[in-house]
């Protein structure tokens, strides 16, 4: 690999569309700078927040996790950092992301809140997609997960008394779902894919995306030249069954031939969601669960009642 573009030593990363090379120090110092300007020019995090961060145990979360612990120390904003991990139940492979969470929590000395869906929805994820095939529901794992497990960071953020939610979605995760609601015409979803995500809802707990303009493999760099990166399988194996998936495998495709092509995917969607604000998101509140909601009916208990596992009686449709 190349030389450092700013102090010639060995390059570790090479970012083509700017024909620059990094070293270690100065790809971290890259990292940051990226980082806390997400943050400033987005408001992120105010004085004396109480930062709730999802860390599903992946190399992205232990990163923010790690990122922001180290920032706070800087910043002197008096905040309060707590971990929360959302155990879904999946076997073989939430019990070990588990314990890498708590270990790096640990070490940094920050609190874990752990919360299951077998404790809030009665079933875990396994059990759920189990009778969705019995009942021939036309959903793939990854739409109960992603709906139950956003109902819960919100739900248990809030009960802990956060005052703001960061989830470490990076760019790639970004431009992915901004494609995915372009195919399906959901304008709605794309307007809600900002860095900071506020709803007049009083139970909403505002939601951010420190990651937003890193690329998914800055991310990764970072967790292992900070020595985060599991060694083992962290990749959950319901998401090759994903159309996300295949998303990701394009764009990743599209980029190696067309370098840089992901940030002006990403400059399309922040024009597309300066086109029209919508405070209105998530105002509703569910009838059936009174969490906060974009129809009268959560889509976490819409699909809970699909699936047989909670009675709407009180619901007309
Ligand atoms: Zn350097
Ligand atoms: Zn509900």
């Amino acid at each position: 690999m190349a030389n450092c573009s700013i102090c010639s030593k060995q390059a570790i990363y090479v970012i083509k569309s700017g024909g620059l090379a990094l070293c270690k120090k100065h790809f971290l110092e890259y990292f940051d700078r990226k980082v806390r300007r997400t943050i400033r020019k987005n408001k992120l995090f105010r004085k004396n927040e109480h930062i709730v961060i999802a860390v599903s145990g992946g190399k992205d979360s232990l990163s923010l996790l790690h990122y922001t612990v180290n920032l706070s120390k800087r910043a002197r904003m008096g905040w309060r950092i707590t971990a929360l991990t959302i155990d879904e139940g999946i076997s073989g492979y939430r019990d070990y992301t588990i314990k890498r969470v708590e270990e790096l929590s640990s070490s940094l000395g920050v609190e874990l809140k752990i919360a299951s869906f077998k404790d809030y929805f009665g079933y875990t994820l396994d059990e759920v997609v189990k009778i969705s095939g019995e009942r021939g529901l036309p959903y793939l794992p990854c739409t109960y997960c992603g709906v139950f497990r956003r109902y819960l960071l919100n739900r248990v953020a809030r009960e802990i008394s956060g005052t703001v939610l960061a989830t470490a979605h990076h760019l790639d995760d970004v431009v992915q779902t901004y494609l995915i609601n372009i195919f399906n015409n959901n304008w709605s979803n794309i307007h809600k894919l900002t860095p900071s995500l506020t709803s007049i809802h009083k139970l909403f707990v505002r939601r951010v995306k420190p990651f937003y303009e890193v690329l998914e493999k800055e991310t990764t760099l970072y967790a292992i030249l900070n020595g985060l990166y599991p060694s083992e399988r962290t990749e959950c194996p319901y998401a090759p069954l994903s159309f996300r998936w295949q998303v990701r495998r394009v764009l990743n495709y599209l980029e190696e031939s067309r370098p840089g092509l992901k940030y002006s995917t990403m400059k399309s969607l922040m024009e597309a969601t300066s086109l029209k604000n919508v405070a209105s998101s998530e105002a509703m509140t569910c009838i059936v669960c009174g969490e906060p909601s974009s129809h009268e009916v959560c889509k976490a208990c819409q699909l809970r009642a699909e699936l047989g596992l909670l009675e709407l009686r009180e619901v007309k449709t």
